[in-house]
Order: C-alpha cells, then structure tokens, then sequence
C-alpha cells in the first residue's frame, strides 16, 4: 500500500518475544519484568495479522524480538509465515546465541535472510556489552550460517570507548568472506540514551582510508535502509544504517508489530494501534485489514529521534519494539 506520503509499505517487523537471553548494556540491561503468556500475540494471532497485512500490500517479514529464538518454534513460526499465499520473503533478526541448532532447518524452509548482532570480536568485550559468556557460541553461528548460503548480515553498533578500536576487523569479515557487516547508528531509545554511538560516516570514512578501492554499490540487498559499499576483491559488502546522521524516513517501507500486539507505523513515536485488543474482542479479517490500512495511514513524515520534546516519542526500550 502506498501511503500519505507517496511510499510503498510492503514491509513488517515482528516482534515474538520480549524475553532475552543477552543483557546488551544498550537494550536491556537489567532484564524484563516477565510476561504472561496470554499478554503475547499466540502464533495463530500472528499468522492471521501476517495474512491481513498480505491483503494491504505486505509482502516481506522480519522475525526479531527480544531474542526471537528463545521463544518455542519459533522456526515453524518462520515456515508458517513463508507458506502464507501473498508473502514473499521472510527473514529473521538474532543474537545468534542459539542459532547454530537451528539453521539446517531454516535452510530447509528456505528462511531468505538472517541477520546476527555481533558488536565485538573479543569474548572478554562481548561478555561486558552482553552480560554473558556467549561469544563462541554466537561465532560458531555464524561461521555455520555463511557455509549454508543462506544470505547473511552481521548487525555492529558501535560504541565509542566499547568497541571503536575493533570496527576495521569487524569490517574486514565482510572483506573476506561471504557476509555482509552493517554499522548501525546508536538510537537514542531507552538504554540507547544513555550510550555513546559513532556516526556511520566517521566509520565510512577509516573504510575508505583503508580500502580506496571501494565504491558505493546500489546493489538493494534485502529491504532495509542500509547504503552499502564494495570492492572488486571482497566476499560481502559493508553497510550503514544512520539513522540519525542521515535521516532515510522519505523511503522509509516499514511498519512494526510488537510482541503485544500493539501496531507501530513508526520506531520513533509511542502511538499505534491495539491489535491484540481488536483480535480478542472478536474482530474479523477486514477489520483487522483495516485497522492495519489505517496504521499505515497515519504513518508520519519523519522520525524525530534525538528531539528534546519527548512527549509523543517511544518511551518503550527497543527490545519491546523489534528494533
Ligand atoms: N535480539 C536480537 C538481536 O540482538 O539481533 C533481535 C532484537 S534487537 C532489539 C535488534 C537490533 O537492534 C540489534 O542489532 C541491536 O543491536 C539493535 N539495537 C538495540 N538497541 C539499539 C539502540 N538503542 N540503537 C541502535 N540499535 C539498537
Ligand atoms: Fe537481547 Fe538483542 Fe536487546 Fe541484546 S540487542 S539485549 S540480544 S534483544
């Protein structure tokens, strides 16, 4: 569906779960309050929002979370979704903590994309912004994920003073095999405020000192707002999601389902629409198809993230939001 200001929205984030196995110093750091599992969408609310956004134009879906791969079958749920008539392409957003057990069977389906976080190469680094000793266990991931072929992204945030002395060996994974490595720019959401991110043209810019042979490609790989650049001689691409230095809402194509059911048209503000409540009090298809029309409706112009006027914006931490 295109909506008010002339943009195609075909794309929907999912969030499954707000639970989480890492304790990114960023994100949520001190755990969640558990959830009822009656306060989550079930599988079966989620197939039928997936089928009613199919009706509006949506055509690719992005698992994420919380760490979607805590939630049970969260796998099937990923077939489920790829079986559905109108959807195209179904991707999946993780830490990569439990992934490696996992991707035979994502393969199978076949899942059309995963994406990993990985902010350091250094287990003593990784156990301090994750809490956890988990970082072999996230690199076996993706070292299985790039021998499956299945198209695959590390996802970096770097953090001055964290991890701003590593990011050219994190890029250099992209220069040498088979895998795409993006730098994401901190959000000021939540834990994000209080972290200090890089812009992603400080980043660019130590690439191209190192690498002056790589050029801008305007290759679009998957359906995100990353602008990627490459080389002849490299296995993957390396990309830049900048969200705050530069502002890429006029091409903006998303909208996002929290694991409550709520409907966001945009990451930045806390409004959206009550899906959940709709379902349970009994609506039918087209009104879900409408209400989802609406959200889309009244997606904003622009995010206005790092604004000081904080009344309308998100006050919900990023895990709750999908990302
Ligand atoms: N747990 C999964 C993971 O870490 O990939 C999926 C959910 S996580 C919220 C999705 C992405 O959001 C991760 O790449 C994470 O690094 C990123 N993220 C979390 N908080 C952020 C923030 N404040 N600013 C920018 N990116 C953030
Ligand atoms: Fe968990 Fe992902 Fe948030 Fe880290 S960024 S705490 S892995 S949800």
């Amino acid at each position: 569906m295109i909506d008010h200001y002339s943009r195609l929205i075909d794309y929907m984030r999912i969030s499954i779960t707000d639970r989480c196995n890492l304790r990114c110093s960023y994100c949520m750091p001190d755990g969640i309050e558990k959830l009822e599992h009656e306060s989550i969408l079930t599988y079966e609310e989620i197939l039928r929002i997936c089928s009613c956004a199919s009706e509006v134009g949506i055509r690719n879906i992005k698992i994420t979370g919380g760490e979607p791969l805590v939630r049970k079958d969260a796998v099937k749920l990923i077939s489920w979704i790829k079986a559905l008539p109108k959807i195209e392409h179904v991707t999946l957003t993780t830490n990569g903590v439990l992934l490696e057990q996992y991707i035979d069977e994502l393969k199978e389906i076949p899942v059309d994309g995963i994406n990993v976080s990985l902010d350091t190469l250094n287990p003593e680094t990784f156990e301090q912004i994750t809490g956890r000793d988990d970082y072999f266990k996230v690199w076996n991931s993706i070292q299985k994920l790039i021998e499956s072929g299945i198209p695959a992204k590390i996802n970096c945030v770097p953090q001055r003073g964290v991890n701003d002395q590593e990011l050219m060996d994190i890029a250099e994974l992209a220069v040498k095999q088979q895998i795409d490595v993006r730098f994401i720019e901190m959000m000021p959401i939540g834990h994000g405020r209080e972290s200090t991110g890089i812009r992603g043209e400080e980043i660019h810019e130590m690439i191209r000192g190192r690498y002056p042979g790589a050029v801008s490609t305007s290759n679009r790989r998957g359906f995100g707002p990353a602008v990627y650049i490459t080389a002849d001689d490299w296995k993957g691409n390396i990309g830049f999601i900048s969200p705050i230095s530069h502002k890429f809402c006029s091409s903006c194509n998303r909208i996002r389902l929290t694991s409550r059911g709520f409907l966001k048209p945009c990451l930045c503000y806390g409004n959206g629409i009550d899906l959940m409540a709709a379902i349970r009090h009994g609506a039918s298809n087209q009104e879900i198809t409408e209400l989802i029309t609406g959200a889309i409706r009244s997606k904003p112009l622009e995010h206005r993230l790092g604004d000081h006027n904080q009344e309308d914006l998100e006050k919900n931490e990023m895990y709750k939001i999908g990302g």
